[in-house]
């Protein structure tokens, strides 16, 4: 798929090309909407080490390429990009250098949080190099039964979160399953981190979390500048052109690369919609 030219014709729909100047053109183009933009090189479970370093020195382009370019643009990744099944502490030197070079050119490295295996060594990672530099935050997914608590913890420890649903399968012993409980779980961590986070992030496409968490703030008087949405390149320009219009501070999540694949496979699968939209365009094509 992530070869042939009809796959990377599809992916476009997420993705914004397979290039580093091409994810900056899109990034130029929405900041000139009022939208600023955290850039992911696209790339997870990677099977060596020399793959791990690799993805590190395309992140450190994309750090000095941000500055250079004026960009109002950050980073997100992911830590299996960068070793985390095959060492810790290698993992941890990776992702060390980029955020140490992120603090030096006033930058910001989000750290994704992926499938419940790698949470607690994510947290760890994350406490351990914002102690260090700073410059660092990470993600919190309302599905799990653990967030509340760590949520507390980072809001301790003045660590950015981000909050968002959770989008991987989980097993009902560590995940609410109903739609219901997630959304309840998010509203109680959302309120949380208004009360009590630095400069939290609420990343969401669904309009009755986002009319919740506007209601929140005005309630509580926070400043638009308190907080940022975000929402995934490509999805609810409706939704995005509303909130930029009504003055919230938005960030779109732009992933980039060549290993598109997991990440599309995964925006499929949460919405059974695309599917349909996905193989009415394959018949177009
Ligand atoms: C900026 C950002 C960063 C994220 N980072 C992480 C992360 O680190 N770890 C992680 O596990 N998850 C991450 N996610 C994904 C997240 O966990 C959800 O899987 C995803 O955002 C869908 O949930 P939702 O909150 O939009 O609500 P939903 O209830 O799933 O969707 C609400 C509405 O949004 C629209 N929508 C949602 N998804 C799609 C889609 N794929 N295609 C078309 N329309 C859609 C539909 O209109 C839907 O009705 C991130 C999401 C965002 C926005």
């Amino acid at each position: 798929m992530e070869t042939s030219s009809l796959g990377r014709r599809l992916a476009t729909r997420f993705v914004a090309g397979e290039t580093l100047d091409g994810a900056l053109a899109v990034g130029r183009a929405l900041n000139a909407e009022g939208i600023t933009v955290t850039l992911d090189h696209l790339g997870e479970s990677v099977t060596s080490l020399e793959e791990a370093a690799a993805a590190r020195d395309v992140y450190l382009r994309t750090l000095t390429a941000i500055h250079d370019s004026g960009i109002q643009a950050n980073v997100s990744l992911k830590l299996t990009q960068f070793g985390l099944d095959f060492s810790f502490e290698q993992c941890l030197s990776n992702v060390g250098q980029l955020v140490e070079r992120a603090a030096g050119l006033n930058s910001f490295v989000r750290v994704d949080m992926e499938s419940s295996a790698y949470t607690d060594r994510t947290l760890e990672l994350v406490e351990t190099l914002h102690a260090r530099h700073g410059a660092v935050g990470v993600v919190i997914q309302s599905y799990l039964h653990r967030s509340k608590q760590d949520v507390e913890k980072l809001c301790t420890r003045g660590i950015r979160v981000r909050l968002c649903k959770g989008a991987y399968l989980e097993p009902h012993a560590v995940a609410f399953a109903a739609k219901s409980e997630v959304d309840r779980s998010f509203v109680e961590l959302m309120r949380l981190l208004l009360e009590k986070g630095d400069y939290p992030a609420i990343a969401t496409h669904d309009a009755a979390l986002i009319e919740q968490t506007k209601a929140y703030a005005a309630q509580r008087k926070l400043p638009s500048d308190a907080f940022e949405f975000q929402m995934l390149y490509g999805i609810r320009r409706d939704l995005q052109r509303k909130l930029v219009a009504e003055g919230y501070r938005l960030r779109l999540y732009v992933p980039f690369g060549r290993a598109w694949y997991p990440y599309y496979m995964r925006r499929l699968a949460e919405r059974p919609a695309n599917v349909f939209f996905m193989v009415r365009n394959l018949f177009r094509q």
